[in-house]
């Protein structure tokens, strides 16, 4: 222990000779974690005039209960009951990060900050035991003010005048407490012996697994506890889909809310060249790289590749050239691919929601019913044949299947070996229309033509039908006001 650790020791050693010298009762707030197992150890030498105060939430983890009844075996426990379950299902799940609309129960499953569920669960029963006692205590407990917590926790409870609360640890860090730890051969429960720092407390919390120390959590109960694990999985996973789901939304919206982004075209007279293209602008690579990496080379490093006689490039024949480059990509085929129906593929609406917030090749087919490659880039689909590239809404393409974008960043891909076009990327912006100008043009013929159905001006305008149909929706409520 350092010089600063024999000083606090010292310090909370005389706070707690105080706190005796009262002669009232004495309580120690006793969750089972490492602070409450330096108090114990601090007030060893008054072992009789003090009890453990322990609040089992009914999920306590059993090795936990069993180190707090262990040691109530030799202090005295008093033993506070709450039902953090029953506390769930009127608040809903404890979340770290909580999406507003489940916290109103507007959308399923309900979810609640966990520190309403601890408020409730854990210091409720405390609050409860303190307001019912006539007679005066002492509650000393482990919250330090390196733990954040406002007014110091338990600290701030509003409490009767006869009930006084101490924390003599507040000045500690985690460093001082694991070095007392050491230096006193205080036992703690052995998840500690993991390097998971926290006392735990609810087996089945998601909260266990949005900490830093959540994978080792998850090493323990698979090992200790599998079929808890199989529970907490279960709730931890519907509540991380109701928070990613929210986030979903907002990142779709943001990614549209990104300027267009630049592309490249496919060339005239290049039939099946629109892997090459999409691609290009995927990756932000000219047209050349890519289609060198393939192994379609345009001779001379320009005009039209070389591409196979009678057909185009397959999806399936770009996957190893990209990762040889150090492009790694996903193949995902929904169930519009065809003849793969009787797999478990997903719809092309999984697929939709996988590709927000990041950038893929999606594989659809064109009018007269070929296959066709379009890029998916900054939430934009980009066709590279067609005069306006921004002409088609992500709900609109007749989704196939789609190549994402791995982890490793596209920028780090190396050149073909033959290719000396630098990795800058050709634009073409081939004169599109910004999204307001498309908006315009929908506004002008719903004022010339309004009985044109929603389906037509969307194709003769490149937006999607429900853009027309919010347009329209806007545009009659606008003249019901008389705003028009
Ligand atoms: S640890 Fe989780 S389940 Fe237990 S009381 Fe706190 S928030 Fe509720």
């Amino acid at each position: 222990m350092t010089t600063k650790t024999f000083d606090l020791v010292d310090d909370a050693q005389s706070a707690i000779a105080a706190i005796f010298g009262l002669n009232v009762p004495v309580y120690i707030a006793f969750s089972g974690g490492k602070e409450s197992a330096v108090l114990a150890k601090l007030c060893e030498s008054y072992a009789g005039r003090f009890e453990l105060l322990w609040v089992n939430t009914g999920l306590t983890f059993p090795h936990l209960e069993a180190y707090v009844r262990k040691a109530g075996e030799r202090f005295g426990l008093m033993e506070l009951k709450s039902n953090a379950l029953a506390d769930w299902r009127e608040h809903g799940m404890p979340v770290e990060t909580l999406s507003v609309s489940n916290a109103l129960g507007d959308v399923r499953p309900k979810l609640q900050s966990w520190l309403g569920c601890c408020a409730r669960s854990r210091s409720g029963p405390i609050h409860s035991f303190i307001h019912e006692r006539k007679e005066p205590a002492i509650i000393i407990h482990g919250q330090r003010k390196e733990d954040g917590a406002p007014g110091l926790g338990l600290q701030s409870m509003p409490v009767p005048a006869h009930v006084a609360m101490a924390a003599p640890l507040e000045d500690w860090t985690t460093d001082d407490v694991m070095g007392f730890v050491k230096a006193n051969g205080v036992e703690l429960a052995h998840h500690y012996a993991r390097a998971i720092p926290d006392s735990l407390d609810c087996w089945a919390c998601p909260i266990n697994l949005a900490k830093p120390w959540g994978p080792k959590v998850v090493d323990m109960m698979r090992e200790e506890y599998p079929e808890k694990l199989e529970i907490l999985r279960t709730s931890a996973q519907a509540a991380h889909r109701a928070v990613a789901d929210a986030q979903r939304i907002m990142q779709a919206s943001l990614t549209r809310a990104m300027p267009e982004p630049e592309h490249v075209p496919q060339r005239e007279g290049a039939s099946g060249d629109c892997f090459i293209s999409a691609f290009a602008t995927v990756l932000g690579r000219s047209y050349e790289w890519v289609a060198e990496a393939f192994g379609f080379p345009c001779p001379d490093g320009g005009g039209l590749p070389s591409l196979p006689k009678g057909r185009g490039i397959h999806m399936f024949e770009t996957a190893a050239a990209l990762l040889d480059l150090g492009v790694e990509t996903t193949i995902i085929l929904t169930t519009n691919f065809p003849s793969f129906e009787r797999l478990q593929l997903p719809s092309p609406d999984d697929l939709r929601k996988l590709l927000q917030g990041r950038n893929a090749v999606l594989l659809t087919v064109g009018p007269e019913g070929v296959e066709h490659a379009v890029a998916w880039k900054d939430g934009r689909v980009i066709d590279g044949r067609h005069e306006d590239p921004f002409w088609l809404d992500l709900e609109d393409v007749h989704l196939l299947g789609a190549m994402i974008l791995g982890p490793k960043a596209p920028a780090h891909a190396r050149a073909p070996a033959n290719v000396n076009v630098p990795p800058a990327a050709p634009i073409a912006q081939n004169g599109h229309r910004t999204a307001s100008q498309r908006r315009e043009e929908v506004l002008s013929i719903l004022d010339a033509t309004p009985d044109l159905p929603d389906r037509e001006i969307a194709r003769r305008v490149g937006v999607s039908p429900q853009t027309v149909g919010n347009l329209r929706r806007r545009q009659a409520s606008k003249l019901e006001r008389g705003t028009a």
